[in-house]
C-alpha cells in the first residue's frame, strides 16, 4: 500500500473530502483508488477558526508502482512501512525461566514477550493485584492512609495505572515496537482509536481491566505472578573475574535462583536502588525535573487552544506543551499534561508529599492539570554519589509534607500570591482537585530558590502563549519531584548492566524510559535481549 502523510483537511470537512483529497494528492482517477485506511489523525490548531485535521492514510491503488514513481518527489508519499512485530525465536525445551521484577508497563511487556516466546517468566511484584491496589491507593486519597507497599507507584500495572494513560512518546522507534504495544493494549480492551489518534490516551479505569487481561494472557502462556513479593537483595556471583546474577532474596525470607533478571522497578523504588548500589551494580546520577502541578479550568485551555471550535467532539479536551529558557539558565516546561483530569497524591513513602496527574478516558473533569517543572542536573544541582538526586527528592517531598500540614494534604498557592511573593491564605475561583486536600501556603518553602525564580519568570511568558495561564486564581500544588528517575543503571549494547551479566536494567527506574509507551517498548527490547542471551547460552 501507499502511505500519504500530512494530508490536511478542514476540521468541518465532509466524509467524501478525504478520498477526494487522496485522489488529488496521488494524481490518480477515482476509479484507481481501491480502498484506504486512516493510520493516524491529529490536528493543526495554530490558526483559530481554521483548524485543520492532519491525516496519515494507507491507500491501495491500481498500478501501485506507477503511482509511486509518479509521486517520487513528494516527501509525503511512500510505501506503507511494514509494522508487523517479529518475535524472538521460541524457547528451547528446558530453557531457564527468566525473572521479571516489577509489573509496570515495562515489566508487563517484557513478561508478555517472553511468555509469547515460550520462556514462562516469573514476575515478582512488591505490590498487590490491581483491584486490591486500587482500594489502597484510594485509601490515601480519601482517608490520608498511605500503604507504603501498595499505592499509586507500587502494585500491578505500575505507576501509570492511575493516570491519564497518554500513549505517545518521542523515542526513536525504527522497528515500530510502539505498534506492538498499542496492538496488545487493544487486544486487552483499550479503545481501538489508540491505533489511529496522534495523541492517544486510555484513562485510568480502562487501564485497570487491561492490566488484568494481560495478566491472564501471560499466565495462560505459562508465566507466573508472585504479588506482595519484594526483592530485598541481589545475589551476584563475583567469581572468575566477572560479576553474574545468581539469585534474588525475597521479603518473605525466600531465595529464588535467577540468572536472567529484568529489573523493571520504576523510578520510586528507592530502597531497591540502594540495594542495587550496595550490591555493586553500576549506576550514575542523571538529570530530572522538579516543580509543582498547575491547574486551570479546562474550558480556558480549550478556548485558548481551539478558539471558536472549542468543544468540537473530534478535538476533545485541549492539551498543551510549553517551555521557556530562563535568564538564570534554567529551562521550565509543562510535563505530563492531563486534560480534564485531577491532581493526585503520588507518594510511596511515609512523611512525604509528591504530586502527579490522572484523568478518565472522557477527560471531562473541570480542571486541566500539568506538571510545571524546572530541569535539574547532577553537576549543578546535586553533586555526589549516584543516589544524590534521590536524596534531593526526599528532602523537598518532606518539606512539602510539613507545609501541607503533616497529614498528606499538599501545599498549594494561588499564582497571584506566588508571583507577589506572599503566602496564600485562601484559594480563589480555581478549585484544586488534589485529594485528600490542600493547605494554602507559600510554595517557595518547598522548592529551591533557583526553581522558584525560574517559575516566576516563566508564568507570565506562558500567560502570553495560553490566555489565562497566569490568572491570579490559578492554583499550584506541590511538589512534583518524580518526573523521571534520578539515577541510571547503565547498560551495554546487549542491554545488560555494564558490570553485572544477566541483570537487565529496564524501563523508567533504570533511566531508559519516561512514560508508559516508552517503558513498554523498552520492556520488549529487553525481553528480546534476554531471549537472545538464553538462546546463546
Ligand atoms: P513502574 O510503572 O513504576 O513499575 C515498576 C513496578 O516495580 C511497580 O509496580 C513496583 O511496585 C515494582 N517494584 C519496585 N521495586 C520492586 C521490588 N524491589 N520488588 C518487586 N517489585 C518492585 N506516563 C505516560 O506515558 N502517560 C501518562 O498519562 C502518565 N501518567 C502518570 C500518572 C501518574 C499518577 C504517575 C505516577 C505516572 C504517570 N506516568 C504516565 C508515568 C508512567 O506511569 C511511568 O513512566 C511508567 O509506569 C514507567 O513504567 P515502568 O514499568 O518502568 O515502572
Amino acid at each position: 500500500m501507499i502511505r500519504i502523510t500530512d494530508l490536511k483537511l478542514p476540521l468541518h470537512h465532509a466524509d467524501e473530502a478525504l478520498p477526494a483529497a487522496i485522489v488529488k494528492r496521488l494524481r490518480i482517477t477515482p476509479r484507481d483508488l481501491i480502498r484506504f485506511a486512516v493510520a493516524r489523525r491529529g490536528n493543526d490548531a495554530r490558526e483559530h477558526g481554521r483548524i485543520q485535521l492532519v491525516y496519515t492514510v494507507d491507500v491501495a491503488v491500481k498500478n501501485e508502482g506507477t503511482v509511486l514513481a509518479r509521486n517520487r518527489r513528494d516527501r509525503d508519499v511512500s510505501l506503507t512501512p511494514d509494522t508487523r512485530y517479529r518475535a524472538p525465536a521460541p524457547a528451547k525445551d528446558g530453557a531457564p525461566r527468566p525473572v521479571v521484577i516489577g509489573a509496570g508497563p515495562c515489566g508487563l511487556f517484557a513478561a508478555l514477550i517472553l511468555a509469547q516466546a515460550g520462556y514462562r517468566p516469573i514476575i515478582l511484584e512488591r505490590g498487590k493485584v490491581v483491584r486490591e491496589r486500587t482500594k489502597d491507593t484510594w485509601g490515601l486519597w480519601r482517608r490520608s492512609v498511605l500503604n507504603p507497599e501498595s499505592n499509586v507507584q507500587y502494585g500491578e500495572g505500575g505507576a501509570g495505572t492511575f493516570s491519564d494513560g497518554k500513549l505517545y512518546s518521542r523515542i526513536k522507534d525504527p522497528r515500530h515496537l510502539n505498534r506492538k504495544v498499542l496492538t496488545e493494549f487493544v487486544k486487552a480492551g483499550a479503545p481501538e482509536d489508540i491505533l489511529t489518534e496522534a495523541h492517544p490516551h486510555i484513562g485510568t479505569f480502562r487501564l485497570v481491566t487491561m492490566v488484568e487481561s494481560m495478566r491472564a494472557t501471560i499466565e495462560e502462556l505459562g508465566g507466573e505472578y508472585r504479588f506482595s513479593t519484594r526483592v530485598d537483595g541481589f545475589d551476584i556471583d563475583t567469581g572468575g573475574g566477572q560479576r553474574r546474577m545468581r539469585g534474588l532474596h525475597l521479603n518473605d525470607g525466600g531465595y529464588l535462583e535467577a540468572e536472567h533478571v529484568v529489573m523493571a522497578i520504576g523510578h520510586s523504588a528507592r530502597d531497591t536502588f540502594a540495594l542495587l548500589l550496595d550490591a555493586g551494580v553500576h549506576a550514575e546520577a542523571k538529570p530530572f525535573s522538579i516543580g509543582v502541578r498547575i491547574e486551570h479550568p479546562q474550558s480556558w485551555i480549550d478556548r485558548a487552544r481551539f478558539g471558536p471550535d472549542a468543544g468540537h467532539p473530534i478535538l476533545g479536551a485541549a492539551e498543551y506543551h510549553i517551555s521557556h529558557h530562563c535568564s538564570n539558565g534554567r529551562t521550565v516546561y509543562s510535563f505530563c499534561m492531563c486534560p480534564g483530569g485531577t491532581v493526585v497524591a503520588a507518594t510511596s513513602e511515609e512523611g512525604r508529599v509528591a504530586t502527579n496527574g490522572m484523568s478518565q478516558y472522557s477527560r471531562n473533569e473541570r480542571n486541566a492539570n500539568s506538571g510545571f517543572v524546572v530541569a535539574i542536573d547532577p553537576e549543578r544541582d546535586f553533586p555526589g554519589d549516584a543516589l544524590a538526586g534521590l536524596a534531593l527528592q526526599r528532602h523537598w517531598e518532606a518539606k512539602a509534607f510539613v507545609a501541607g500540614g503533616s497529614n498528606y494534604h499538599a501545599p498549594a498557592q494561588r499564582v497571584g500570591d506566588f508571583l507577589a511573593g506572599r503566602a496564600s491564605t485562601t484559594l480563589g475561583s480555581v478549585v484544586p482537585s488534589y485529594r485528600p486536600g490542600v493547605t494554602p501556603t507559600d510554595l517557595s518553602e518547598c522548592l529551591p530558590d533557583f526553581a522558584i525564580a525560574a517559575m516566576r519568570e516563566a508564568i507570565p511568558v506562558f500567560g502570553r502563549q495560553i490566555k489565562g495561564y497566569d490568572h491570579p486564581d490559578v492554583v499550584m500544588t506541590g511538589v512534583e519531584t518524580r518526573t523521571s528517575s534520578p539515577v541510571r543503571f547503565t547498560r551495554g549494547e546487549d542491554l545488560q548492566s555494564l558490570n553485572t551479566r544477566g541483570l537487565f536494567p529496564a524501563g523508567e527506574g533504570a533511566g531508559y524510559a519516561g512514560g508508559i509507551l516508552s517503558a513498554a517498548v523498552d520492556g520488549i527490547r529487553v525481553a528480546e535481549a534476554v531471549a537472545a542471551r538464553i538462546a546463546a547460552s
